[in-house]
């Protein structure tokens, strides 16, 4: 069996009892369809053909028919419930496992897929996968179970009429199996541009203020009509395929049956003077009819069955990923960070960083400064394990990263990003962040310290208020700030602030400069920052150029030593001075 399928079916074997009421009212309701024919055969042979009109008999039969209709019926709706509730419950787990996988997957996952195809996996493919359970199990089963019970009957009514219309069989087998060559590729494409679609409905919401703002309204909107439209031609493909070779052929093989069916009849009837009963043709074409109808369904399964089955590829290449390690030690860090001859590149061919190499000491504040993309960022992200190094040794307290458990590396780092983000909740709980047992005394006490307390104060609902989608009712100062208060609520070992006073004025940014010596005391900082101004008393100063260190030190160390440093220095407050002499 196909792998992928294999498991997938593994999934239901955790609802045994389910999966056994299930069965047993599928084969109730089985029976008592198969039944029913068997009885009216019985009737026309036994009673309406010789005129035995027996009418206490008769009636038992008509009841007896309307009883196994209304049992048949009955037991295909449990059935159907029960495979349905099995449906939602694994695909409720699989989603949840998905989701769990995702979370866990490490940067650069991120870097080269596209969130659209995330989402894709987690809510269309799996739809379909839940359409294996609830229609193609269940209905495959069913019919199976049907076909074998209509045979069996048929066999006791006659075998070689049987024998014909078990001719059926194979021909609908080779049906299938050409339509799952034809189709699989076909409906893999559909379900990868499926992806497509929901990746650029994703990042055209995401970039709408820029698309808005460029007057891209048209491009985009086409761009998207592209996608759109390659989808609905691989659909096209797949229903081309479905249409000629599901319905028709196989209807075809049935007319095929029924001449055979009766051509039998009329040739036993004419030499031997009808060793076929009435009833019995009558019977028999009724069962025809019932066995075409589960054969027709079966390939139409098939459809679903191709679906599912890319689907859990899908799912399952995403569940397979390597996940980011939790091994490793958990002890509290005192505080010392050090690079040792760092290496690293984002693909393998660019290199990012070059040798890089510091040691900062328990309480100590290094600065790293830099032209835009020299690789400040970079180095943060590799110190939270976000990438693997491809080179040299990051140490945490004289221990290596990869020792450490990186929940607990990261639990004491308040990261304050370039770009910070601020999730769907009230202040508070953004503030907090899931972590337990901090005061609302403490929160006030962060946002006092980075000067964001007053204008929390005059928000009507103050540390309830709800922020929106990427806190987009604040100010992009506004949001700096309150990432920077998050980054201090949790009274980290070691801070670390990127660009973390890059978009708030310079009134605010010199209160800052204050709260941050506060917030330094005691505490390890790496602060990265374009207005140098902001970290002339850091105790070591880094000058990265092209992921390399080309200057270091104090910053008198620094501006003594005339190089690119006092350059940049000299040219800021050069700029400083000309701003206050306009103002
Ligand atoms: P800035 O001052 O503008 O924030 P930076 O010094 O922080 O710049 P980094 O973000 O570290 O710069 O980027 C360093 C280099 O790495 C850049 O050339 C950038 O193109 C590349 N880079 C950054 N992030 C990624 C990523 N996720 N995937 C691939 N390349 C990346
Ligand atoms: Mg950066």
């Amino acid at each position: 069996m196909n792998p992928t399928i294999k498991r997938l079916l593994a999934y239901c074997a955790d609802y045994p009892v389910w999966l056994v009421q299930a069965g047993v009212c599928l084969l109730l309701a089985t029976g008592a369809e198969v039944a029913g024919p068997l009885l009216i055969k019985l009737f026309i042979d036994d009673y309406l053909a010789p005129r035995h009109l027996d009418w206490p008999v008769i009636a038992a039969l008509a009841a007896g028919y309307l009883g196994l209709q209304v049992l048949s019926a009955t037991g295909f709706y449990l059935q159907s419930l029960r495979f349905n509730r099995i449906a939602q419950a694994v695909v409720q787990r699989l989603r949840e496992q998905v989701f769990a996988t995702a979370i866990r997957l490490p940067a650069r996952y991120f870097d080269q897929h596209r969130s659209g195809s995330l989402i894709s996996r987690i809510t269309n493919d799996t739809e379909a996968i839940m359409n294996l359970y609830v229609q193609v199990i269940g209905l495959l089963v069913q019919k199976l179970v049907l076909l074998c019970g209509i045979l069996v009957s048929m066999a006791l009514l006659d075998v070689r009429l049987m024998l014909v219309c078990a001719a059926l069989i194979p021909a609908v087998g080779a049906v299938m199996w050409l339509y799952q060559k034809l189709s699989v590729p076909v409906v893999r494409e559909t379900r990868s541009l499926l992806s497509d679609i929901n990746s650029r409905l994703n990042e055209s919401l995401q970039g709408m203020p820029v698309i808005q703002a460029m007057v891209q309204e048209v491009r985009f909107a086409n761009a998207f009509a592209e996608v759109n439209q390659q989808h609905w031609r691989a659909r096209l493909k797949s229903l081309k395929i479905n249409g000629i070779l599901l319905r028709p052929l196989i209807d075809l093989f049935y007319m095929m049956v029924l001449i055979g069916l009766l051509a039998l009849f009329a040739h036993e009837g004419l030499s031997t003077g009808g060793a076929i009963q009435v009833g019995v043709l009558y019977a028999f074409i009724s069962y025809l009819g019932r066995m075409i109808e589960p054969l027709i369904e079966m390939t139409n399964q098939l459809n679903q069955l191709q679906q599912a089955m890319v689907a859990g590829e899908r799912v399952f290449a995403l569940q397979d990923e390597a996940r980011e390690s939790t091994r490793g030690a958990s002890a509290e860090l005192a505080g010392r960070v050090s690079f040792q001859g760092v290496n690293f590149s984002y693909d393998g061919e660019q290199p990012v960083l070059q040798g890089v190499s510091f040691d900062v000491a328990p309480g100590q504040m290094l600065a790293l400064v830099g032209h835009t993309g020299s690789g400040k960022s970079t180095i943060i992200s590799l110190l939270m394990g976000f990438y693997p190094i491809d080179g040299g040794e990051i140490r945490f307290d004289e221990r290596p990263l990869s020792t450490l458990s990186l929940s607990a590396v990261r639990r004491s780092i308040g990261l304050v990003q370039q770009d910070p983000f601020i999730f769907v909740g009230t202040l508070a709980e953004n503030l907090r962040l899931g972590r337990e047992g901090i005061m609302d005394a403490q929160l006030w006490q962060a946002l006092d310290e980075v000067q964001l307390a007053r204008f929390v104060r005059s928000l009507p609902d103050g540390l309830d208020t709800l922020m929106e989608e990427g806190g987009k009712n604040l100010s992009a100062g506004q949001r700096q700030l309150l990432s920077f208060a998050r980054a201090l609520v949790g009274d980290p070992r070691i801070l670390i602030l990127d660009e973390a006073t890059a978009s708030v004025d310079s009134q605010t940014e010199l209160a800052l400069s204050q709260a941050l010596s506060a917030a330094r005391r005691g505490r390890t900082t790496i602060a990265i920052a374009h207005r140098l101004s902001t970290i002339v008393d850091a105790d070591e100063i880094l000058l990265l150029s092209r992921g390399q260190v080309i200057e270091r030190g104090s910053h008198q160390g620094l501006m003594a030593e005339q190089g690119h440093y006092a350059q940049l220095f000299e040219m800021q407050s050069q700029g400083a001075w000309l701003e206050e002499k306009r103002a």
